[in-house]
């Protein structure tokens, strides 16, 4: 039963949530900080309640508090949202453990998809395509170290099994490098996230970023539901993201998106989740899957026409998938610009009053966000302040599309990427599709020099 949803999240993915639950008639909870306490989420829920002060360690991230208004409020059910608690299996297995709904997957699937050396494994036995390299951690034996790189060929790439959010990863060009390069990814990852166990596999030198959505049910169905491309990236954070991924044969992406799809009902694997793989010279190789619903869910659910935090919902009370395979399907193209409050090119917080707002509208346009005149950007959290989302019948007009809101957006009072987001859609290899992860940073360093 899902008749009263907690939100345990803040900003944009939250009011997503709200919408959701309201099409479907079920009532809604938000948690807030102090910090948040007139933020839109707090307005939209039929009821609000503050959990702490505005660090995330006292608010949001806080289980016990989250836990207890769940109680209080006789919710039946907590969607994470992204970020925050949303990958975390102890937090998962606790909201089940009180006699609730966690909208996501189970906490063991969690575990499993969260060890990155375990996810390889069970995504290589699935048949889902890996980066060449060994599935278990390297040994201490120094000369079986060396032994196994010259394997895999350099560069290589170490990696902590626990690592996440771009950390407690380390190129190694060179044999000469490999052994205080592993002793201090090691460190790190033991310090970072208490696992010091590293594993090896091949750099790739010019990748796109490709990833596959899914979502799967409690009675044995799972669907792929098409690509997204998120190759502009800064730092690890994506800018833009597009459905489907440009250039890519739509036979392959089919026979990638089956093996993973696969891989969902040998894993029993419930709820949204995406497959990230790394796509170079006609290959496509999986570095991690995202147990959770994304940022860019927004162009999928453009072109594959889905709800997708309904279907999540649905998914979660029971309900098998009202589609099947051959019900899915990619029309159009769609685009979305991640809206920050930061310097456009210091990419520092910018964080304040928003003293104006002016949103695009028209046909195949929309906006998720959170935000509007008036409205301050706290400086505690991260700086998305909204996604403008276009879709077009072809690449060229969901670009064109782009453009033109893009010109008819406006935020004042603070520092936003929107110039860079304009710059991007005037970039003559954007526009032609098919960019590897470091054309934005490449673009950067153009100006720098
Ligand atoms: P995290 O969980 O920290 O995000 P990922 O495994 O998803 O780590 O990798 C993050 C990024 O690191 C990738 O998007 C890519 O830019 C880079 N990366 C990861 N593995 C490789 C690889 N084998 N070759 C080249 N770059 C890689």
């Amino acid at each position: 039963m899902v008749t009263r949803v907690l939100i345990a999240n803040r900003g944009e993915i939250a009011v997503r949530v709200i919408r959701a639950c309201r099409l479907l008639g079920i009532g809604t909870v938000a948690v807030h900080s102090q910090a948040d306490a007139d933020s839109a989420h707090v307005l939209m829920a039929d009821q609000a309640l503050c959990i702490g002060p505005a660090p995330v360690r006292k608010s949001y991230l806080d289980q016990a508090a989250i836990l207890a208004v769940a109680e209080v409020t006789g919710a039946d059910a907590i969607h994470p949202g992204y970020g925050f608690l949303s990958e975390n299996a102890d937090f998962a297995d606790r909201v089940e453990a009180a006699g609730l709904t966690f909208i996501g997957p189970t906490g063991a699937t969690m575990r499993i998809m969260g060890d990155k050396i375990s996810a390889k494994r069970a995504m290589r036995a699935a048949g889902v395509p890996c980066v060449p390299g060994l599935d278990e951690g390297l040994p201490d034996d120094p000369a079986r170290v060396v032994a196994i790189a010259r394997d895999i060929g350099y560069p290589l790439i170490l990696k902590a099994a626990g690592g996440g959010g771009g950390r407690g990863m380390r190129r190694v060009d060179r044999e000469a490098d490999l052994l205080d390069a592993l002793a201090v990814t090691r460190e790190e990852g033991r310090s970072a996230f208490g696992n010091g166990e590293i594993y090896a596999e091949r750099f790739l030198t010019h990748p796109r970023h490709v990833e596959i959505q899914v979502i799967a049910d409690t009675h044995g169905n799972a669907l792929w539901l098409g690509s997204r491309d998120c190759s502009l990236q800064r730092r690890h954070q994506k800018v833009i993201e597009e459905a489907p991924a440009p250039g890519i044969d739509a036979a392959k992406i089919a026979e990638v998106g089956e093996r993973c799809a696969q891989a969902c009902r040998s894993i029993g694997y419930r709820g949204v989740g995406t497959f990230e793989f790394l796509y170079e010279d006609g290959s496509f190789y999986f570095i991690e899957m995202n147990t959770r619903l994304q940022v860019e869910h927004p162009v999928t659910e453009m072109t594959a026409g889905l709800d997708l935090v309904e279907l999540q919902i649905r998914v979660a009370r029971g309900e098998a998938l009202p589609l099947a395979q051959a019900d899915v399907a990619c029309r159009g193209h769609a685009f979305e610009c991640r809206l920050n409050a930061e310097d456009p090119e210091t990419f520092a917080p910018s964080p304040g009053l928003i003293t104006a707002w002016q949103m695009a509208g028209g046909p195949g346009v929309r906006v998720d966000s959170h935000a509007g005149a008036g409205y301050r950007v706290p400086p505690y959290y991260d700086s998305l302040i909204g996604k403008l989302i276009v879709h077009g019948a072809t690449r060229e007009d969901a670009l064109a599309r782009l453009r033109a809101a893009l010109g008819e957006t406006v935020v004042e009072g603070i520092r936003t990427n929107l110039p860079l987001h304009r710059r991007l859609v005037d970039d003559a290899a954007f526009g032609t599709g098919g960019v590897d992860i470091h054309h934005l940073e490449r673009m950067m360093a153009g100006d720098a020099a």
